[in-house]
């Protein structure tokens, strides 16, 4: 029979443990008499007094299932009378239900005669009683002993039981967390804690820490230093290598705290670990504790020595990297993106670590090039522009075809440009129309329309009086020029630098560019265009450096050929005085003009193609759309706002790059009928290289350029889609070129019309 009790002033009450706080239930009380009597009657007023909750249970089937039901904190059972049941039993079916482990279980026992000893409470202790109550039927000695139990034990096992959340938390959370014994015995892992170690943790527990296998990869002294710092109750935290189980190092970024108990003396270690973001790719594969917003772990690192508070030192080493004076505008971006990191969602915290994995690779503007199989075209020149000596072979010396000079025979020397022929002048009148046509200036000129249209250019834009130079001295510099480019080249000869002067005068005449620049801006440019390839062998870096050419070696195989024009353009050019245009101005201001010509002709090494293109996009054309948008302007007009863009010093001169790099490979934008010659000639001389690579047994940095097999139309759409097409459309929408635009725009479609016919050669085959 089950009774329940009247408990009348029944309250929660308030407990704390650690942090936490508990609000605990009335207590509830199960009493198991198989009589009502004195004894179970004075219980049952004295729960009625405390304000328990208070249930009866005769037989002990009826008292399992009452307290299957309630789990009370107190069970009293009566062990006076054994004809009824025996209280040993009753109390090991209660203590076998799960809910008992937290249940105080008291034994009702006969008082013992006077001139008996005493029984021992073993027994009653071995059946799983907490403690006796010798029979005393006054209700008062029954409610102090309620009372000193609900202080004494209940409440501590109702504390306990708030642990089970706490171990809840733990064996949940994604880190790793290992609690220890003051001398280092595992008291406990979590599961996150198995994962990443890869023990099972009763491999762990109980073991002392000294008997697990330890990583090499740490400084000889970091564990001493661990030890040292924890031992005087301190925090210690940084980077530590452990040792997984199978035997491989994870570099761990490691908390441990000293948890200070008993005696105010230090009885655990926690130590909580999280895997270092360095092998973050690694741990993902073990397992899936690694989800954790990984922050501002470059933060962490510098932390090795203890202080005070986490929070402390993230702002020390945050206020450390701060405060140095050479800072890199990267480092500051990463630091920005850290920051932010601290106060982002994980979702967010995890984008910017794809963020910040990409900043740490040097090649930022790269674009990444799909697998080989998906078009050799666009491998092979993206290859062969893009990149350099990295694959070297020696002792296979590329030896350069001495200059060519042009036979004088064949047509006198201007003296001035009032002495150049009436056929060539007429010719060069046109020299500011865009589809102005230099072919017919090389024929003209018999290989020299550099000389040629370098006086007028140069004449027009005023270079010899910015220079304080004599138009003699100058005739004599474009000649020099001239003569070391190889006319035996059939792309890279001094046609293609007058073909890139012309275009770069073209694109200095145009509103925007005038407007940014200065006269120093313009001279520069001019001389740049002018020098860009001079001496260029017809090879390209990638195989000067493979055959280990001296130039290679003397520019360490980067940006080797630039560097020779540039080098060489200002050996030539003081070499003589007669030729040294430079030689009437100032030292100032010869090493301003001097470093822009440098910086322009340095530009036109692809490698830094997408660099130089995204870099002009970002801080040129994007501010200027941003403040042109609202009221659309037309052209010429210009309000204070995208002039002061394009007027800084910085800007300025992503300006130039970009011009000298557009005149550089504007053939694709030119009339139909010099795009595809330009197109024959480079095709040419990338077969030329192939052949000699062939025949030299040097890597093919271009395999598609094979003279038997190559489709030009289609080398021609790679290398417009792939460095053309975007770059002009940044560079027409600062200088506005409609010209342009619609001649590749065509040449596109030839190129595509073309190759729709399967056709590989530069022309359509003619009609039989
Ligand atoms: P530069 O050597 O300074 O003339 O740099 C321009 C680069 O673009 C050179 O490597 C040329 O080979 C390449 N190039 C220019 N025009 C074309 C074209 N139509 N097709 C393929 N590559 C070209
Ligand atoms: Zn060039």
């Amino acid at each position: 029979m089950v009774l329940e009790g009247e408990g009348k002033m029944v309250s929660a009450t308030e407990e704390c443990i650690g942090p936490m706080r508990l609000t605990q239930e009335p207590i509830q009380v199960l009493l198991v008499f198989a009589k009502e009597d004195g004894q179970s009657d004075a219980f049952w007023w004295a729960c009625d007094r405390a304000g328990f909750r208070c249930n009866i249970a005769r037989t002990p089937e009826s008292a399992v299932e009452c307290f299957l039901d309630k789990s009370h904190e107190i069970v009293v059972i009566d062990g006076r009378h054994s004809q009824y049941f025996e209280a040993e039993a009753v109390c090991r079916l209660i203590r076998a239900t799960k809910p008992s482990e937290h249940t105080v279980v008291l034994a009702i026992v006969p008082q013992t005669p006077l001139d008996q000893e005493e029984p021992s409470v073993r027994p009653l202790l071995c059946a799983g009683f907490s403690r006796r109550y010798v029979e005393n039927i006054s209700v008062s000695a029954c409610y102090n002993e309620l009372l000193q139990i609900e202080h004494g034990e209940v409440r501590c096992q109702f504390k306990l039981r708030a642990c089970n959340s706490v171990f809840t938390a733990l064996d949940h959370c994604q880190e790793a967390v290992e609690i220890t014994s003051e001398d280092h015995v595992i008291q406990y892992v979590n599961p996150a804690f198995e994962h990443m170690m890869g023990y099972h943790k009763g491999e762990l527990i109980g073991k002392e820490l000294t008997e697990l296998p330890k990583s090499d990869k740490n400084r000889a002294d970091l564990l001493d230093t661990i030890n040292t710092c924890i031992k005087k109750g301190k925090e210690w935290q940084g980077i530590y290598y452990a040792r997984r189980k199978s035997g491989d190092s994870i570099q761990q970024h490691v908390k441990i705290t000293p948890v200070i108990g008993q005696g105010g003396k230090i009885r655990h270690f926690v130590s909580i670990k999280r895997p270092h973001s360095d092998n973050n790719k690694q741990v993902s594969r073990h397992g899936s504790y690694f989800y954790y917003c990984k922050r501002s772990m470059s933060q962490y690192c510098v932390l090795l020595s203890p202080a005070p508070s986490l929070q402390n030192r993230r702002y020390s080493s945050v206020a450390r990297i701060h405060s140095m004076t050479i800072e890199a505008p990267i480092t500051k971006v990463i630091n920005i993106i850290n920051a932010a990191q601290e106060s982002s969602p994980v979702s967010v915290a995890d984008a910017l670590d794809r963020v910040l994995e990409i900043l740490r690779t040097t090649e930022l503007y790269s674009p990444q090039l799909a697998s080989k199989e998906d078009d050799p075209h666009t491998n092979d020149l993206v290859g062969g522009l893009m990149s350099d000596g990295l694959r070297r072979l020696s002792g296979n010396e590329y030896v350069f075809s001495k200059s060519t000079f042009p036979n004088m025979s064949q047509l006198a020397i201007p003296v001035t440009l009032n002495d150049i022929p009436p056929v060539i002048a007429e010719m060069l009148d046109d020299e500011d129309q865009w589809d102005f046509n230099i072919l017919e200036l090389e024929a003209a000129t018999c290989k020299r329309p550099l000389t040629y249209l370098g006086l007028k250019i140069f004449s027009r834009f005023s270079v010899c009086e910015f220079l304080s130079c004599s138009e003699a001295t100058l005739r004599c510099w474009l000649q020099v020029i001239e003569a070391n480019y190889h006319a035996s080249n059939s792309y890279h000869n001094s046609t293609h630098a007058a073909d890139v002067l012309h275009a770069t005068a073209y694109f200095l005449r145009k509103e925007k560019v005038k407007g940014s620049l200065d006269q120093l801006d313009e001279v520069a440019a001019l001389i740049a265009a002018t020098v860009h390839d001079v001496d260029h062998p017809g090879r390209t870096n990638s195989f000067l450096c493979n055959a280990g050419s001296e130039l290679a070696i003397l520019y360490n195989d980067t940006a080797v050929l630039e560097s020779h024009h540039a080098a060489l353009a200002f050996q030539l050019t003081v070499r003589d005085i007669k030729s040294n245009i430079f030689k009437n101005i100032d030292r100032t201001q010869f090493r301003t003009l001097r470093q822009a010509i440098i910086d322009m002709v340095l530009a036109t090494e692809m490698t830094r193609h997408f660099e130089h293109v995204n870099k002009f996009a970002n801080s040129i054309n994007k501010p200027m759309a941003a403040i042109e948008e609202p009221s659309s302007n037309s052209e010429g007009s210009d309000s204070e706002g995208p002039a002061s863009i394009r007027n800084s010093p910085e800007n300025r001169l992503l300006i130039k790059r970009m011009m000298i790099k557009c005149a550089d490979v504007a053939n694709p934008c030119r009339p139909l009928e010099l795009c595809i010659e330009w197109a024959g000639r480079i095709s040419e001389e990338y077969f030329s290289q192939t052949d000699e690579e062939k025949r030299e047994a040097l890597p093919v940095v271009m395999p598609v350029f094979d003279r038997n097999t190559c489709s030009i139309p289609k080398s021609q759409i790679s290398f417009i889609d792939y460095f053309i097409t975007d770059m002009f459309d940044a560079w027409d929408a600062f200088a506005n070129l409609p010209g342009l635009m619609e001649h590749l725009s065509e040449n596109y479609k030839y190129w595509k019309g073309l190759d729709d016919m399967k056709c590989k050669s530069l022309r359509p085959p003619s009609p039989p």
